[in-house]
């Protein structure tokens, strides 16, 4: 007689996760994604700017090409791909090319599950990286939306990071980040000169930051550290499984 299986087999998903810049999907996710990892995932981190703007002295193509190994330095850290979309700062803009743009990297990756920005942060790429995600993972699906990739068979679920300081966020997911907040920090420890730069131009350090937050995060969720979300709830993107660690 065959043994009936007790438990089902994890299936490990495809995740994505797209920030408008280097260092956003660190500050917002990488507790979550490093969970993901743990548990077999394969995660892919997109970014769509360079980030040529985010220096006090040195020009757009130097800052970006440090920024640039940064990113991957910190994508190797998690165990993570690296996709960069070659935007400029404050050049996310609601176009055609760039819906083209996101719907190529949703058909190269095939996610399961994104991670992106909350569509009211403080600025217009990252809002606008919100609008493209959700309007290019349908149209991913779609085959006559042409990009130079065929079109993939299923929408991914959307999950929004909070903005930058939670203005106006209350989570409605909390993922328990305490194993791997360490790594979390490790992530952001690689985005040294974004750490300098947010030193000089407002005396925030982000690693207090994001310690700050996960822990109130935590509070809230009962757990030492933890990240919060909100599923974007639509027709295309909202499921009834459960995929988050
Ligand atoms: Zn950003």
């Amino acid at each position: 007689m065959k043994e009936k299986k007790s438990a089902k087999t994890y299936k490990p998903l495809q995740i994505l996760a797209i920030g408008a810049h280097p260092d956003d999907v660190e500050l917002c996710c990488a507790g979550t994604l490093a969970r993901c990892i743990q548990r077999g995932d394969k995660v892919t981190i997109a970014l769509a700017c360079r980030g040529d703007s985010a220096s006090m002295d040195l020009p757009g193509d130097k800052i970006s090409s440090i920024r640039s190994r940064e990113a991957l330095h910190a994508a190797r850290v998690l165990g993570a791909e690296l996709i960069e979309m070659g935007m400029s700062d404050y050049g996310v803009d609601l176009t055609l090319q760039a819906k083209q743009v996101f719907s190529d990297v949703i058909r190269q990756t095939a996610p399961d599950v994104i991670f992106t920005h909350y569509h009211t942060d403080y600025g217009s790429d990252h809002n606008n990286t919100f609008v493209l995600v959700r309007d290019a993972a349908l149209a991913a699906t779609v085959g006559n939306f042409r990009t130079s990739r065929p079109a993939v068979s299923k929408s991914p679920l959307i999950y929004m990071w909070e903005p930058l300081a939670g203005y106006g966020f209350q989570p409605e997911i909390y993922v328990d980040i305490t194993e791997t907040f360490s790594r979390k920090v490790k992530m952001l420890n690689c985005h040294r000169s974004q750490r300098e730069w947010f030193r000089r131009r407002g005396g925030v350090d982000f690693l207090d930051y994001i310690e700050v937050v996960a822990k109130f995060r935590g509070y809230q969720s009962g757990v030492r550290f933890a990240e919060g979300f909100i599923p974007l709830k639509n027709w295309a993107n909202i499921g009834a499984r459960s995929v988050l660690p």
